[in-house]
């Protein structure tokens, strides 16, 4: 069965409209949940440090304030699997923490970024 889970608090839900139509407050400025997007897989990823977590709401729910204003990670929405290539310079990397960490004179942020 498909699954759909929101990308902010990790909660699960059976299809699309539950998920949607649900009203979460802390979730949104429209208070209701916020689809993921990301591909379902074994693995889970910060898009900001490239932890990486066996499930959605585990990397949500961990505190790791550097990541984000509201003191936890970040759910990384793009393909998980193979090579992590750099949006801005095309740059191929096995993981996406290497990705992240090394500098890139092709993005604004000074590093390279995730392409989804
Ligand atoms: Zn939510
Ligand atoms: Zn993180
Ligand atoms: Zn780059």
């Amino acid at each position: 069965m498909a699954a759909y889970y929101c990308k902010r608090c990790g909660a699960k839900f059976d299809s699309l409209p539950d998920l949607l139509n649900n009203s979460w407050p802390p979730c949104a400025d429209n208070g209701k949940h916020q689809l993921f997007e990301g591909e379902e897989s074994s693995k889970y990823y910060c898009k900001l440090c490239g932890a990486d977590f066996d499930s959605l709401p585990d990397l949500l729910n961990n505190s790791w304030p550097p990541c984000a204003n509201n003191g936890k990670h970040q759910a990384f929405e793009g393909k998980v699997s193979g090579q992590w290539l750099c949006k801005h310079c095309g740059k191929d990397f096995n993981n996406l923490p290497d990705l992240l960490r090394n500098s890139c004179s092709a993005s604004p942020s000074g590093n390279h970024q995730p392409k989804r």
